[in-house]
């Protein structure tokens, strides 16, 4: 697990007349997990792209475990991201999701296989690996998502408000199991999303955005208090 450091970090998407992201300065220690909190158009997905080198900064510096990563492309930063819509392969099995982003890791083949079988086994979904994404519910489906993602083994694993698409019950349950996986892995986790309660019960930590800029930040009891 690395560190994420953002040094004045602005983004300007060409032809916008404000920055989307504005000489933001942010650092989030290895382990942890760290949300991006605040309303629609923020600027957090926008960080978090960064990041990940979907977005490149306008100004600025990104580090990645103490190493300059900002003008590196995304396939050079050893991060990974689970979206909101969990963007399965419909036509291919669960483990052959699992395995997609290892098929160009250059691992051999028993290792991708190893590594499909204990990250669907950490999501709980061990015996699901020969269905279609389809033949599973949402939760699950983005249970799949996430042991993508972790069988990369990336230093920073990010999240982009993953539990959009789920209803009220499963947002608690699947919540529950990426703060778990979190701390057993010791991951450092970027965590983006609009809700206050769900920032509250996962974070070690919450920065809370508006307008481009970190408005707050602190440990969910410094913020709000909470128990
Ligand atoms: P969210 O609020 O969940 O980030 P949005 O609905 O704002 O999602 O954006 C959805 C997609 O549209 C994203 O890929 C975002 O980068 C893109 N987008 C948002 N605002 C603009 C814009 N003004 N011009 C072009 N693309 C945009
Ligand atoms: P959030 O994730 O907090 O909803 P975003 O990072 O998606 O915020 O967006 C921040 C600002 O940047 C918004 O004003 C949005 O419209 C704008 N924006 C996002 N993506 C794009 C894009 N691809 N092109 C132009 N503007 C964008």
């Amino acid at each position: 697990a690395a560190s994420v450091e953002f040094r004045n970090v602005t983004k300007v998407y060409p032809n916008a007349r404000v920055a989307a992201v504005d000489q933001v300065s942010l650092f989030v220690e290895p382990g942890r997990l760290v949300t991006l909190l605040g309303p629609s158009g923020c600027g957090k997905t926008t960080t978090l792209r960064m990041i990940a080198g979907l977005e490149m900064v306008t100004s600025g510096q990104i580090l990645i475990g103490g190493e300059d990563v900002s003008a590196l492309p995304a396939t050079d930063r050893d991060v990974s991201m689970v979206f909101q819509s969990y963007a399965l392969f419909p036509h291919m099995s669960v483990r052959e999701n699992v395995e997609f982003g290892l098929k160009f890791s250059g691992f051999a083949k028993q290792e991708i296989g190893d590594r499909a079988i204990a990250g669907l086994k950490l999501v709980g979904l061990d015996g699901f690996g020969e269905r279609l994404p389809s033949q599973l519910s949402g939760g699950q489906q983005q249970r799949v998502a996430v042991a993508r993602a972790l069988v990369l083994e990336p230093q920073v694993l990010l999240f982009d408000e993953p539990l959009s698409n789920l209803d009220a019950k499963l947002r608690r349950h699947v919540r529950e199991e990426i703060r778990e996986i979190q701390q057993t892995l010791g991951l450092t986790v970027v965590y983006v999303t609009h809700d206050q309660e769900e920032a509250l019960a996962v974070s070690d930590r919450i920065i809370v955005m508006n307008n481009a800029v970190i408005a707050q930040e602190g440990t969910p009891r410094d913020l709000y208090d909470a128990p």
